[in-house]
């Protein structure tokens, strides 16, 4: 268990049971357990095989009721007189059963959503329409039609508020608010000064891309009591930027945006909300440090230093509490979905074996060059006290047998040779380090160099793209055999033709790792991996590299009177599908082999059957589905 770090990033929905197979607890209790393993047998019975994605609906709730409990408990702790509102980004995972769910499960907190740019606003209204109380913030660029939206969106009943990002959206809303005659409300979203750290620290200070300067928002002020639209501004929005590792980082731009805030009620603006963004992190790696991966802060603490930072300010400037609005996003959705992939094969460096007797790694009876000599030689003297020197001496021989080669003195037999014998030599040397308390400097890489890699069904752009992105570490580990001890370390490599689809970062108990330990492969048995915390931002950002496209969905829920069952199949892009996006006419694709068949029949190039077996393939792969499929 603890090898794969679970218990510190899987808590309380990952585990492991008796029979090695990783357990989902969808309610964060331990009574109630599903054995992944199982569910990826069921789907594959069902003919949705792997990879896929697992989305746990049962997740998503519970992410949702901890988020609303942690604020409840920090506003109670703070005597703070108002309340909490989370809206959901849906830029995390537009997809509409995801919202859908987020929607339904936030309905008893009142939850509202957030929509970033126009067709994220449509699906956003349309949602909205049995419960118009609930909130909707309006981010990202806008011009004029998405303006008029929202303000018909308001005369519609709906609470929606645009937040002024840039100044020239002021002059927008006035101009369709006169209009139609509606009184909007107004959001603005200021810069923070304060920079911040983690990856995306641009999201905040003076050269971001969002927000309104001081001295815009005065001026902003100044226009809307022109107007005399001041009590229309109901909200102020900062986004101190996303997976915020650092708690520090909250309480500087809560505290600044509080400050803002204070100053503008005093000014006389109808402020009601405070919206301080997302940035509430994934523990990705589970270490629960200042790292890109984690995050030094819990959820608890989270919310109580934002309600404790605007209280203080608040009370300090004798104002009323305002509603709190957090966009959390990637804390919402992460942890409801599980990518599973099987293993389709691996290559393996250690695996040359060398006589010991010189004579028995070469009979072909030429004499043998000396760099073979010398690799021979390190090979020969390894002890644990030679080690670095026989590691240096070997990769000298290679680099000279390489020389050689590329001179055209040496033959291939000789280069297959010399291969052969350098890695029987890091694999050696490698085994002796393994025994030993403290490995030298210079081996240090050697586990990494050896390593297999593990070829895998699905692709890191479509499924895992900020691991390609960004480096994010994402928590990867087999989902079965957990009972028996891993022999072989690996990296990951997926099925896209680009070097780049590999990842060789995993979760571990010091920062990260290069190689993941994994079971040796059996012939015949499926070997499934699973990567977690994936249901943020991964499924949309993934893009269609070398026509990959989106992977099987299931819902898996609870059941009430025990065990799990499928609440939603949404099968993966067929083929057809994905060439279609290309803009490749699907319907003439057939036909135009066809006729090709034809062709080569009449020539005599093929037999009837074996046309017929060409057309059947290519019939049968238009409908099917991107990813490689298990018999
Ligand atoms: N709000 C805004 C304006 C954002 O740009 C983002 C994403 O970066 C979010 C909310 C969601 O952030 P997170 O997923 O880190 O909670």
């Amino acid at each position: 268990l603890e090898l794969y770090q679970v218990s510190a990033w899987g808590r309380p929905y990952f585990g492991i049971n008796a029979a090695g197979h990783v357990v989902v607890r969808p309610d964060g209790s331990e009574e109630r357990e599903i054995d992944l393993h199982e569910v990826v047998k069921g789907l594959q019975a069902r003919d949705l095989t792997a990879p896929v994605v697992i989305r746990f609906s049962d997740i998503l709730r519970h992410r949702l009721a901890r988020l609303h409990q942690a604020f409840a408990q920090a506003i109670a702790e703070n005597d703070y007189r108002n309340r909490y509102c989370a809206v959901f980004p849906i830029k995390v995972n537009q997809q509409r059963l995801v919202v859908e769910e987020v929607y339904r499960y936030g309905e008893d907190f009142d939850f509202g959503l957030e929509a970033g740019s126009k067709p994220e606003l449509l699906a956003v209204m349309a949602l909205t329409e049995d419960s118009p109380h609930r909130m909707i913030v309006c981010n990202g660029f806008k011009d004029d039609s998405y303006i008029e939206a929202v303000i018909l969106a308001t005369k519609l009943g709906r609470t929606i508020i645009p937040v002024i990002e840039n100044f020239q959206e002021l002059d927008l809303i006035l101009r369709q608010a006169a209009k139609y005659q509606v009184r909007p409300r107004i959001g603005v979203r200021i810069k923070l000064t304060s920079e911040g750290a983690g990856r995306w620290r641009d999201s905040a200070g003076e050269k971001s891309k969002f927000g309104l300067f001081v001295s815009e928002i005065l001026e902003l002020v100044e226009s809307l009591k022109r107007h005399d639209m001041l009590d229309c501004l109901e909200l102020v929005h900062c986004h101190p930027g996303s997976q915020l590792q650092d708690i520090r980082r909250v309480k500087d731009a809560i505290n600044e945006l509080a400050h803002v805030y204070a100053e503008l009620k005093l000014m006389g603006a109808g402020l009601k909300y405070i919206d301080v963004g997302g940035g509430l992190g994934v523990d990705y790696d589970g270490s629960g440090t200042n790292f890109a991966s984690s995050m030094n802060y819990t959820m608890n603490e989270y919310a109580s230093d934002v309600v404790y930072r605007i209280t203080n300010v608040c009370n300090a400037r004798n104002i009323d509490h305002p509603v709190i609005v957090s966009e959390s996003g990637r804390a919402t959705a992460a942890h409801h979905s599980v990518l599973v992939f099987n293993v389709l094969g691996s290559s393996a460096l250690d695996q040359f074996r060398v006589s010991e007797r010189l004579e028995e790694n070469y009979t072909g009876g030429q004499e043998l060059p000396q760099p073979i000599l010398d690799l021979f030689e390190a090979y020969r003297s390894i002890s644990q006290r030679r080690l670095v020197e026989c590691y240096h001496d070997a990769l000298q021989a290679r680099e000279q047998v390489l020389q050689m080669f590329n001179l055209g003195l040496m033959s291939l037999e000789f280069r297959g040779l010399a291969e052969r014998l350098y890695w029987a030599t890091c694999t050696r040397i490698r085994d002796v380090c393994r025994t030993l308390d403290s490995v030298p400097e210079a081996l240090d890489g050697l586990e990494v160099s050896l390593s297999d890699t593990y070829f895998c069904n699905f692709s890191i752009f479509q499924s895992l793209p900020d691991s390609w992105a960004i480096d994010q570490v994402f928590p990867i580990m087999p989902i079965h055999r957990l009972q028996e001890k891993p022999s072989r370390n690996a990296v990951i490599a997926d099925i896209t033709c680009d070097s780049d689809g590999k990842i060789g970062r995993f979760v571990s108990q010091r920062e990260v790792k290069r190689t993941l330990e994994v079971h040796e492969l059996r012939p015949d048995e499926e070997y499934y991996l699973a990567a977690f915390l994936v249901g943020a931002y991964q499924e949309t950002l993934g893009d269609l590299h070398n026509l990959f496209g989106d992977t099987h969905v299931v819902h898996i829920r609870l059941h009430d009177e025990g065990g799990w069952w499928i609440e939603e199949i949404v099968k993966g892009d067929s083929a057809r599908e994905v060439l279609s996006y290309m803009q490749y006419d699907v319907e003439r694709l057939f036909p135009q082999l066809g006729r090709d068949c034809e062709r080569a029949v009449r020539e005599g190039r093929m037999t009837l059957a074996e046309s017929q077996a060409m057309r059947r393939f290519y019939e049968r792969e238009l409908n099917g589905y991107t990813y490689l499929e298990q018999d």
